[in-house]
């Protein structure tokens, strides 16, 4: 491709589909140009890759989950062809800035935070390692509402990110599928004597495919990212159906549902969730079919992922398509069901756990119903065997009125994996002890990964260049090619030039935080981040309770020697999280009072901004000076916003939960700022109870005053929500163990500080967090998937670009 070559491309489309030039067009009409010029060039790769794999017979995995977070996909596609600097430099030739046209983009967001982002590091990794893997899922009218504060509180708007169209996505009415569900039930017996399901009364929906090209890195594959939309059957009798009617079709796949590890128990979900599920799976079978495979060897051929328990009605509809529709036995059909699926857990958080009223799944999908009955009739049969009443009493699917889903996930698949080793140990000694009695051999850790291409690459262009100069370009394609700044760590040219681009990226998010806020920040100070969905877990009220003792320490004496800091937060909460809700609103109020106090002279800002997203994420993470990682130990699964800080030399305060216990054991106790309750101690109090929040606030003068300040007015416009926080802690004795975490977080806050005025230190810490960083690329951990669970290899053979 040379730059000729493209600008001509590029002005046909543009003329073509705009009748424009260049010069005359606007942004919108650029960047759609740009997109579908990009989409031609890799649409015979992509071509090329699905017959490269039909034609070798390899083993496919498709990955189902209900949320993707892929943000922006121009940059990232520019990137993976080894296209972005020559785009960038034709389309500057023609005096037009690709950032202008990135900024056109919306931000797919098809998930609430780091499931869905896991799923699109995921997709990357697995084109870029060229691994045959495709993602299924529903494509929403509506991704996550969108943010903004009105007087310090959340509001939330609709995110119409389809507006303008989507020029990465392909409509392939070819492959739709009906999608059946409701209506009534029962078994017939055939000519055979075999008994087949007669139905009445049930509703159709169209499940028409959007394909979205994943495009690797530099490697000539391209998978395919399939989300599923309902439209209105083409029957006869659809020709009739109201203007409502018609609108309740469509409804369907219209929003997502805004609860980040919370369950939502509503009808309309679980619609959801069968609709992409069956969709998914007949489209798999059709092709598998189509291939002229034998079903029952459809496990050599195919792995199917349930990525959390939303997809796990996998395992039922796969058992109703193998018995009632392709006649196998129900041995058989199990058996190949379980070879198939596997299963990722991500929460060990009880009210996430998904499970449904018996008389919904009854209503919604009445054969499904009937196979998971027959599924648990026979675990609980077969088991009666093996192990006490007691324990099939909770491993069972069906207790009482309600269908476990995670129990059917397991016991329906042949791997259960956590997403970091202490979230798995949890899940084999406690959460999911019983089931590991069962299966020990199903259970298996997969420590969660991030894209280093999106993470720094692209996101952070200046620090990637400093790589380049000092340790070559090996790393973009090896992670672990970062290891080799090691060599650097006493360097002081190379710390000195690292420090430098931090510099460069806190300049920009200051620039960014004026315009959005109107908060001046100064770069000198330490830019101290924590950025996630809002949750009580993940103490995001810690982090406002250390603010808040530095301001009072300053309001005491104005010139304590206290270093100046940001503090940055990004976070939505549910719409239906009060609670969360309440804590946005008393860290904006707080940030009021703090950033226009003249008595502190500026030395601290809180900066809370809006409409935290990944393209917010790509601003922030390379400014960030401080990781904040504070989740109570054993609650946080993995997180993966700690990776992609570590990775951009942010320095970590973190409790020992998730993946940060792996990142202290890589970086060492010398590189990170670790606090806190272990997750033992936590488990301990659960067994004691004797954690009392009250006591402690009763003997604590220091806590007294910044709890009062909560309900004293000191932090004024927070009367209703500054007392809830009170009472949750004081009344309701802070479930999570904030007070109990309080003064080892200030400590850890104080080291920090003490870390950060040894300039040579602090960027020796930061160049050792970059270096280790490779360790978590979500390449290694999907290359993990592809051996010890899918059993999936690199496609071979696939044409070099030329
Ligand atoms: C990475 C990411 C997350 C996950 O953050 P955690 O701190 O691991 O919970 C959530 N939202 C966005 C936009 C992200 O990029």
């Amino acid at each position: 491709m040379t730059k000729e070559q493209f600008k001509e491309d590029f002005r046909r489309r543009l003329q073509e589909k705009f009748t424009n030039e260049v010069e005359e067009a606007s942004n919108g009409e650029l960047f759609d140009s740009l997109g579908a010029v990009i989409q031609a060039y890799y649409s015979d790769a992509w071509k090329q890759t699905r017959t490269t794999i039909r034609d070798n017979r390899a083993k496919q995995s498709y990955y189902f989950s209900i949320e993707f977070l892929p943000g922006k996909m121009l940059k990232s596609n520019l990137l993976n062809m080894g296209l972005l600097d020559i785009v960038r430099d034709s389309l500057e030739e023609m005096n037009v800035d690709l950032e202008d046209l990135c900024k056109v983009e919306k931000d797919m967001a098809l998930g609430n935070g780091g499931l869905g982002r896991l799923a699109s590091c995921f997709m990357d990794s697995i084109a870029s390692c060229g691994l045959p893997g495709n993602g299924n899922g529903i494509r929403y009218d509506y991704g996550l509402f969108k943010q903004k504060f009105v007087d310090g509180n959340q509001v939330e708007l609709p995110d119409e990110w389809l507006r303008e169209g989507n020029v990465w996505e392909v409509r392939k009415a070819s492959k739709a599928v009906n999608v059946n569900y409701g209506g009534k039930v029962y078994l017939k017996e055939d000519e055979e004597g075999r008994l087949k399901p007669v139905y009445e009364n049930q509703q159709v929906l169209r499940a028409v495919p959007y394909d979205t090209g994943m495009v690797g890195y530099q490697n000539d594959m391209v998978n395919t990212l399939r989300l599923w939309s309902a439209e209105i059957p083409e029957f006869e009798e659809s020709k009739y159906l109201s203007i409502e009617e018609r609108r309740d079709f469509r409804d369907l796949t219209s929003v997502l549902y805004p609860d980040d590890s919370n369950y939502e128990g509503r009808l309309m979900r679980l619609v959801q969730e069968y609709f992409f599920v069956s969709a998914g799976i007949q489209s798999i079978i059709r092709s598998h079919k189509r291939a002229g495979i034998a079903m029952k060897d459809l496990a050599e051929y195919t792995a199917i992922h349930i990525n959390d328990t939303h997809p796990a009605l996998c395992v039922a509809e796969m058992m109703r398509i193998l018995i009632d529709e392709e006649e196998l036995s129900w041995e058989k059909a199990w058996a190949i069901t379980v070879k198939t699926m596997s299963y990722t857990n991500h929460t060990i958080m009880a009210e996430a756990l998904e499970k449904w009223p018996v008389f919904m799944l009854r209503e919604v999908v009445p054969r499904i119903y009937m196979i998971i009955e027959e599924i648990d009739r026979r675990f609980v049969k077969e088991m009666s065997s093996v192990v006490d009443q007691e324990i099939i009493e909770r491993t069972r699917i069906i207790k009482g009125d309600q269908v476990h889903m995670a129990h059917l996930a397991i016991i329906g698949s042949h791997s259960t994996n956590g997403v970091a080793k202490l979230h798995s140990d949890l899940l084999k000694s406690i959460v999911l002890h019983d089931f590991y009695l069962l299966y020990p051999e199903r259970f298996n850790n997969k420590t969660n990964g991030i894209a280093q291409r999106r993470w720094l690459q692209l996101a952070n262009e200046p620090l990637a260049n400093v790589l380049d100069e000092t340790i070559s370009t090996s790393w973009r394609s090896n992670p672990n090619d970062l290891h080799l700044l090691m060599n650097y760590k006493d360097d002081e040219a190379v710390l000195q030039k690292l420090a430098e681009t931090k510099r460069k990226n806190k300049v920009r998010l200051a620039n960014y935080i004026l315009n959005a806020t109107g908060i001046e920040v100064s770069p000198d100070a330490i830019f101290d981040v924590q950025i996630k969905r809002l949750h009580a877990y993940k103490r995001q009220l810690l982090n406002l309770l250390h603010i808040l003792k530095l301001y009072f320490e300053l309001k005491d004496n104005p010139d304590a020697d206290i270093y100046p800091r940001v503090f940055i937060f990004g976070a939505k909460a549910a719409p239906s999280y009060t609670y969360a809700k309440h804590v946005i609103k008393c860290i904006n109020e707080a940030a009021n009072l703090i950033n226009n106090d003249e008595e502190i002279q500026g030395k601290l800002k809180i900066v809370f901004l809006e409409n935290y997203n990944v393209s917010l994420a790509e601003m922030i993470i390379p400014a960030a000076d401080v990781s904040e990682q504070i989740s109570l130990a054993s609650k946080e699964a993995s997180g993966t916003s700690n990776m992609k800080l570590m990775l951009d030399g942010a320095v970590t305060i973190a409790t020992l939960d998730g993946a940060n216990i792996e990142i202290r054991d890589i970086v060492g106790d010398e590189n990170i700022v670790i606090f806190g309750l272990t997750e033992d101690e936590v488990y301990s109090y659960y067994e004691t109870q004797d954690y009392l929040a009250i006591k402690i606030y009763e003997n604590d003068l220091e806590l007294q005053r910044i709890l009062n300040a909560f309900i004293d007015g000191t932090i004024p416009n927070i009367q209703i929500e500054g007392q809830e926080i009170f009472d949750s802690l004081i009344r309701y004795n802070d479930e999570y163990f904030t007070l109990r975490d309080y003064h080892s977080y200030i400590e850890a806050q104080k080291t920090i500080e003490r870390l950060y005025r040894d300039k040579k230190r602090w960027q020796q810490i930061s160049l050792i967090n970059t270096a280790e960083a490779g360790h978590f690329s979500s390449d290694y951990t999907v290359q993990r998937y592809a051996e010890e669970i899918w059993q999936i290899e690199p496609v071979k053979g696939l044409k070099k670009k030329g």
